[in-house]
């Protein structure tokens, strides 16, 4: 194979077939469970005005900070752009702008797409990755937490990965009330503890001195367990809406563990936040992860619209799914493969291919005039089921064969009519692999 002179970005990677189809499985899985749940789906534009994220995310925040891909459009005078980090932002930012709250409606929405973020790359964490987020906006109560953190789980399940595998963290964040009062009680403490902290840390105590939980470093991790913890310290109010999200996801029976130093990075948080880790991934283990914010409507110039959603890692993903050692279901590309051993013959193996095709049937052929040998290698490849022969003879008498490719048995059938004979066996072969598979056979192909 020649050296390829040109290599993908550092920190990005091609999503491949292999990958590819993952990803469109793990996006169907989604779009089938989110409209279970009544969302619906939102594409916003892939860069924004910068100021949106600044605003949202928070100037002392590692994506801000650090993270963002930031260019000039070619205006006069030049306008900021920023290629999207995270989805959130933008959703609230579309929201205010086409009235999806206006009045007190609420909107439930999701979205999927890659993220930018300048980071140090490393198994897990890239510089373009791609995400799949749920957004509840105009909802306070604390159902719609739980049915947020109950829909992560139940993707993650429906994905595949054991729940034994996994581990819920949950905590919550305050809000404009009794958090204030904290976080200067958790910047005294980092200024007097400055020298159980990396640089870093002490220098959160005059930026964003929550971020301190979040610190990767284990002396820091040792010095921020004797930290005040906001749990003790919430306003009445939130005190409540935290007891009735636990509350919510006991009855559910789902199982959480209570974390208080998960702060997640971004200022909008308020109140509950939840991430997902998954066994096997190391330092990146977070797979999924989101919040309430409350406030974010605010801070973009709206009227108060609580907000809550969350987002989650296709690679991480995938990651979780290979270190528990699941194999996604590989669809057959072409549940029929139209052959020929007769090179002279390559424009009735396109019509018959083309006429299965039009009739609803994944079907291919060989366009490189290869021997029937090779042909049998590429059907094998592509998971056909069945084998489609058009030979001189059989043409002649208007008919093909048929070749089942578990059992090799073989039969001569019409080729008038040969749509709905190929459908048949074909419907046959996926009833008999459902009930291999689940005992009981389900409505056609799954
Ligand atoms: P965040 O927006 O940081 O809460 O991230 C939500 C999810 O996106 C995480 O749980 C990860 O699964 C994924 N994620 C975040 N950053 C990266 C990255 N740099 N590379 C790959 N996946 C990421």
């Amino acid at each position: 194979m020649a050296k390829a002179e040109y290599r993908a970005p550092k920190g990005t990677s091609d999503l491949l077939p292999a990958d590819a189809r993952a990803w469109q499985h793990l996006l169907a899985v989604a779009q089938d469970l989110f409209a279970r749940y009544g969302y619906e789906p939102v594409y916003t534009p892939i860069f924004e005005h910068t100021d949106v994220f600044v605003r949202g995310i928070g100037e002392a925040t590692d994506i801000v900070g650090k993270e963002m891909y930031t260019f000039d459009d070619k205006g006069t005078p030049p306008t900021s752009l920023t290629l999207r980090p995270e989805g959130t932002a933008p959703i609230v930012r579309a929201a205010l702008e086409n009235g999806l709250t206006a009045n007190g409606q609420s909107a439930k929405v999701y979205y999927s797409g890659p993220m930018f973020r300048y980071e140090r790359p490393q198994a897990g964490r890239r510089r373009q990755f791609w995400q799949i987020g749920v957004e509840s906006l105009g909802m306070g109560e604390p159902t719609a937490d739980a049915e947020a953190i109950a829909l992560l789980m139940e993707f993650f399940a429906a994905a595949g990965i054991p729940r034994s595998a996994m581990r819920l963290l949950i905590n919550t964040m305050g809000d404009e009330v009794c958090r204030p009062a904290y976080r200067s009680e958790v910047a005294a403490f980092i200024r007097g503890n400055a020298a159980g902290l990396c640089d870093e840390c002490a220098r959160r105590a005059d930026t964003n001195p929550l971020r301190a939980f979040d610190c990767k470093n284990l002396t820091c991790r040792e010095t921020m367990k004797r930290a005040p913890v906001l749990r003790d310290r919430l306003c009445d109010d939130c005190a409540v809406h935290y007891a009735a999200v636990k509350s919510h996801l006991d009855a559910l029976g789902i199982a959480y563990e209570e974390d208080t130093s998960l702060v997640r990075g971004l200022d909008y948080y308020t109140r509950t936040v939840f991430e997902v880790q998954a066994e096997g991934l190391g330092a990146q283990n977070a797979i999924g992860g989101g919040g309430r914010y409350d406030r974010l409507f605010e801070m973009y110039g709206g009227r108060p619209t609580p907000g809550l959603g969350f987002a989650l890692g296709f690679e991480r993903t995938m990651l979780a799914l290979r270190s528990a050692g699941v194999d996604l279901p590989a669809p057959a590309i072409a549940d029929v493969f139209v052959a020929s051993a007769a090179p002279e013959l390559a424009s009735e193996v396109f019509a018959v291919t083309q006429r299965l095709r039009s009739a609803g049937v994944p079907a291919e052929m060989d366009h490189q005039g290869r021997s029937l040998k090779s042909q049998m290698k590429a059907a094998d490849r592509l998971g056909s089921l069945l084998v489609v022969f058009v030979g001189p003879d059989e043409l002649a008498r208007g008919e093909v064969t048929v070749r089942d490719m578990t059992d090799k048995n073989e039969w001569r059938v019409s080729l008038h009519g040969i749509e709905d004979q190929v459908r048949t066996a074909l419907f046959e072969r996926y009833l008999a692999r459902d009930v291999a598979v689940s005992g009981t056979p389900s409505e056609g192909r799954s």
